[in-house]
Formats: structure tokens, sequence, C-alpha cells
């Protein structure tokens, strides 16, 4: 860490800061000006007290970080990029990894069809929330442990993976029963009893962004998993809450080029949640695929204006299908494959 000591400073006070940063754990070289006093602060700032608070000594003028808060995220602890096995289908490397299904389980019907479109169209991962995050609590919720018995019956057909929100920490071990995934929804992405349990868990884990995570908080959450022993993380931007009203959140791809650069976790992008509209779907993928997202998550419903959850970022299955097409030459462009 950086030290700067205001100008001026008499040396007995240079000498009490020097002092406190020793204390703290860490080696202190001082770089002494004609008016101003610098410290550069050796030692790892993950596992040593910060020295930001040393900031409340006056003739502290301010504390500057040199190290990343996160560690194991971070592209130097693992500068080759993370692909995850999940059941089989690979996350992450050269393939564009598409999941795709209904926003909720609803019925076997709605989950079948739509798991036999999906598939036939190129997916590799059935979504569906079997427990839904719900703003009200008289909007559907899902059909707990009913929906995870359909997702199961949804793999042994067509042997998609399954990749499911898991909402509380007591769900867990339920919940990791069926899914090939465990998807960390956007509400829970700081809920940090919950990322300890799903690390524990051994399932790979999809964190959603929060909707007013900032791209470092983002990281710090995917920490969790990581320093809780759970190496197979996917990080998934689905939009952020801005001002903005034509969309129902602003998708954030600047973040995703962002994560690309600092973590070697594989990113997918929710153009579903992130802009909250079907006929926004096409050119979000689009732009996800060429800022580098590892893969689409993509709500898709056999009848989406009967959904009993976001039947307006729903596709239907002709929709879907003609979506992958259109982003055939995409794929190709940004040295991917399908
Ligand atoms: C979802 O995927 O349906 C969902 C609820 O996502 P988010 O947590 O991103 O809102
Ligand atoms: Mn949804």
């Amino acid at each position: 860490m950086i030290i700067v000591i205001r100008p001026h400073t008499p040396a007995a006070q240079v000498e009490e800061v020097i002092r406190e940063i020793s204390q703290l754990g860490y080696t202190p070289n001082p770089i002494r000006g004609e008016y101003q006093t610098v410290v550069a602060a050796i030692g790892d700032e993950t596992t040593h007290t910060s020295l930001e608070s040393l900031t409340a000594l006056p003739q502290v003028e301010r504390v500057l970080r040199v190290q990343k808060r996160y560690k194991l995220a971070s592209k130097e602890s693992h500068p080759a990029g993370t692909v995850i096995d999940a059941g089989g289908v690979k996350i992450g490397g050269k393939h564009l990894v598409l999941m795709a299904g209904p926003c909720s389980v609803e019925s076997e019907e709605q989950l079948l069809t739509t798991a036999r479109a999906v598939k036939a169209a190129g997916a590799t991962v059935l979504r569906g929330g079997a427990y839904k995050p719900r703003t009200s609590p008289y909007e559907f919720q899902g059909l707990g442990p009913e929906g995870l018995r359909l997702l199961e019956a949804a793999r042994a057909e067509t042997g998609l993976r399954i990749i499911t929100e898991v909402l509380g920490e007591h769900d867990v071990d339920l919940v990791a029963k069926t899914a090939d995934i465990l998807q960390i929804g956007a509400r829970n992405a700081q809920n940090f009893q919950l990322l300890i349990a799903c690390a524990r868990s051994g399932k790979p884990v999809l964190l959603k962004r929060g909707l007013s995570m900032r791209v470092e908080e983002w990281l710090l959450a995917a920490e969790y998993l990581l320093a809780h022993g759970n190496p197979n993380v996917i990080l998934c931007e689905r939009g952020i809450r801005t001002f903005e009203n034509y969309t129902r959140n602003t998708l954030d791809l600047a973040a995703v080029a962002i994560a690309k650069q600092e973590t070697h976790l594989p990113v997918i992008v929710d153009p579903s949640q992130g802009c909250g509209r079907a006929d926004l779907v096409k050119v979000l993928c689009r732009g996800a695929i060429a800022v580098g997202a590892d893969g689409l998550l993509v709500e898709v419903h056999p009848h989406p204006a009967e959904a009993l959850s976001d039947g307006q970022q729903q596709l239907d299955p002709p929709s879907f299908a003609d979506l992958v097409d259109s982003l055939r030459p995409f794929v190709a462009a940004a040295g991917r494959q399908l």
C-alpha cells in the first residue's frame, strides 16, 4: 500500500506513521521528498489488516491500494482461463455455451416442450427456476420440489444439463441433488452465508451480478466461493439498476469485458433479465459475443404470453432457433464455436 503523508509534516509525526505501519505487519519504505513523504508499505494486503485505517491519523493524507482485493479470482493467480465441467458440458474455453429454458418451471408439458426445442436448437444446458425470487409475495413462487423433479425428468429425456436457482442456504443440499449448476440470483449475490453453503456443495455455481453491485463487489462475491473451496465459479452479467426505463435493467457489457480482463473465470451473459424485452435479446446476444462472453443464458417459453413469470422477455421456441442460427457468423467472428 502507499501511504501519502501531508506536506510539511514534522519528522516526529512521519516516524509515528512509519511505526504504525510496522506495527500492522508491513515493512515501511519511506520516500522522503523536500515537502512531502510517501511510504510504500510492503506486505500482503489480502492477509494483513488494511492500512486504510491510517487515514484516521491527521498527518495521513491518503492511502492507496496496490493489490487487488480479490486474489483467487484474479488472472494473476491463474493466467489461463478456467474451463468448468458441468456434468460433461464445458463452460469457458473456445466453446460458447448456450443455456436456455423457461424463467420458471411451470408444468411437465411446458418444461419438456421447451427442453426438446432448446436442445434441437443447440443448447446444452436447460435453465428453469423451481424456486423463484419474486418481488411480490403474491406472484408465482415456483413449484419447489416438484419443479426439481420435472427438471430431473427433462435431463433424463434430453441429456441437457440443469441450471436452477437456490434461494436460501437451507435449500442448498436439496437443490444440489438435482442441479448440475447452482444459480445464485442477483438478489442473493451478496448473501455470504448462501455463497459459502453453495461453495461447500461441490457443484459448479453461476453467480449473477447483483442489481447494484460494482464489478469489484461481484468479483469479491466470487472470491467467497473460491475461498471456500469451490473452484467452479461462473460469473453472469444480467443487467444493473439504472435510471433508464426503456429496459428493465441496463445490460452492462463493459462489465463483461472488464471481468474477462480481471479474472480467469468464465463469464456468461443473461440478455433476458438484462433488458426485460424479447425484442432486444438477439442484438444483446451479438454484443455479448463481441465483448468476449463465454456463453448465453436465455429465457425460452412455449407460450411467453401465458408465462407465470417474465413473459415479456421470453422467446418462443422458433425465435430461439432463429436466434441461434443468426448468431453463427458472430460466434465464428469472435473465434468461438457453438
Ligand atoms: C432468473 O434467472 O429468472 C432470475 C430471477 O434472475 P436474476 O437473479 O438475474 O434476476
Ligand atoms: Mn426470469
